[in-house]
């Protein structure tokens, strides 16, 4: 593996730079950098300029929409998006139900659905998990019966992300009870504006709304929108998971987030002294780089075996773990750092900068990370069996 960049991908990195600095909307690019939430007009308003421009589905090739970048220009384009300020696209489109689209979709379902995903014209979010069925997604319920050219579902999702702000989910049904638990699983495609579908919101410990219960009342969905064959959700689903676990490593935002510490680090005092001179403020952040770093070179092995055209297979649970809690970490420091003043409750907006002062919204938020995308416990069975060769 060469990690030298050559001189074609460094004038690479020089054009996308400075298309960032000339297109980030301003108030976005503050958002973003102190890790406040977006509103849905903010995201989508974003997605759809770089729709236009042909970099939104960053990582699809060229005849579905997507710039067609090699690996490296991919990360090359999402480590100055990062350090732009320009936040990730929404996942559920771009990164999951696309490249599932591409795979297993008929000819149909590619034209129907991916334009509108690679130009932000349409929101997803994904159902897959449910009261009683989290890490053992196979026990789901949610049931879909067959009558003439429709599916009939009933049931419910649960931590749904972004179901509010969706035009589609792509859901996992149970159309069989019969066969073996995970035979019995098919992956539909639905319209969240279908009668029958209520969508009740969650906030979460940040004191945001991202997710939601769905619920399914007698829900028609045309037999058209299944992806694969039927009873094949289950490999579908796979599929899927292992680019979800890859994307959620983050190396490029926690490559930003480091920055940003190190600056404030140099800006601000604690009792009269720069914090960057603290000795435990010094010694977290070189940890912190440390770590950052492996995880980076982690990350270059997946990335190069999939422009061998391979899966990322399970090494996507290790990036999926480390990944996840060097943003905890990460998030920590912020919020240790400015002490009193990242108290989410200081009314007066003067008595912090505003670091500090949002730092309480992506720590607690992010307490969450090493449970989305399947827990790191699951991670770390996945990495027992799959590359110890243990159970
Ligand atoms: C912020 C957030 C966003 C989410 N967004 C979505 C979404 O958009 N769509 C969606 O479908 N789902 C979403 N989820 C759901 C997420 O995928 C599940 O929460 C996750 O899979 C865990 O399932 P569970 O909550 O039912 O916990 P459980 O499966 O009940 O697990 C509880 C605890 O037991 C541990 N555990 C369970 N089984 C084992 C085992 N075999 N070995 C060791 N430990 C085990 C788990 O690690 C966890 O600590 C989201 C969750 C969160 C928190």
């Amino acid at each position: 593996m060469d990690i030298d960049f050559t001189k074609e991908e460094l004038a690479f990195r020089d054009e996308v730079r400075q298309w960032l600095a000339d297109n980030v909307p301003p108030e976005i690019r503050k958002k973003t950098s102190y890790t406040i939430p977006l509103t849905k007009e903010e995201q989508q308003g974003w997605e759809r300029i770089l729709g236009r421009k042909g970099w939104l589905a960053s990582h699809w090739p060229k005849e579905y929409g997507g710039p067609g970048w090699s690996a490296t220009q991919r990360y090359l384009y999402d480590v100055e998006r990062a350090f732009a300020g320009a936040p990730l696209p929404s996942p559920f489109g771009v990164s999951m139900v696309g490249p599932v689209i591409m795979a297993y979709g008929t000819t149909e379902q590619k034209q129907r659905y991916l334009p509108k995903i690679a130009a932000g014209e349409e929101f997803w979010c994904q159902g897959y998990s449910e009261p009683d069925a989290g890490s053992d997604l196979a026990s789901l319920k949610t049931s879909a019966q067959r009558e003439g050219d429709d599916y009939v579902i009933n049931g419910s999702k649960i931590w749904t992300t972004q179901a509010h702000w969706a035009d589609r989910m792509f859901c996992l049904v149970r159309t069989s009870q019969e066969a073996k638990k995970q035979r019995g699983i098919s992956f539909l495609l639905l319209d969240m504006k279908s009668p029958g579908v209520t969508i009740r919101p969650i906030v979460t410990i940040d004191g945001h709304h991202h997710l939601n219960q769905v619920f399914f009342d007698n829900v028609r969905v045309p037999v058209e929108n299944l992806v694969g064959e039927e009873g094949d959700g289950w490999t579908v689903a796979k599929h899927l998971l292992q680019f979800e676990r890859t994307t959620i490593a983050g190396v490029a935002d926690s490559k930003k987030a480091i920055n940003n510490l190190k600056e404030l680090a140099q800006e601000e005092r604690d009792g009269g002294v720069i914090m960057g001179d603290l000795p435990d403020v010094r010694r977290r952040l070189a940890e912190l780089e440390i770590d950052l770093l492996a995880l980076e070179y982690s990350n270059f092995r997946t990335l190069d075996a999939v422009a061998r055209g391979e899966s990322p297979g399970p090494e996507s649970s290790l990036l999926k773990i480390k990944g996840t809690e060097l943003q905890q970490a990460l998030s920590q420091l912020r919020l240790e750092m400015g002490a009193n003043r990242s108290m989410p409750w200081l009314t007066d907006q003067t008595l912090a900068p505003p670091a500090f002062r949002h730092a309480a919204t992506p720590y607690f938020f992010l307490r969450a990370a090493t449970i989305y995308g399947g827990s790191n416990e699951i991670q770390k069975n996945v990495i027992a069996k799959m590359l110890l060769g243990l159970g």
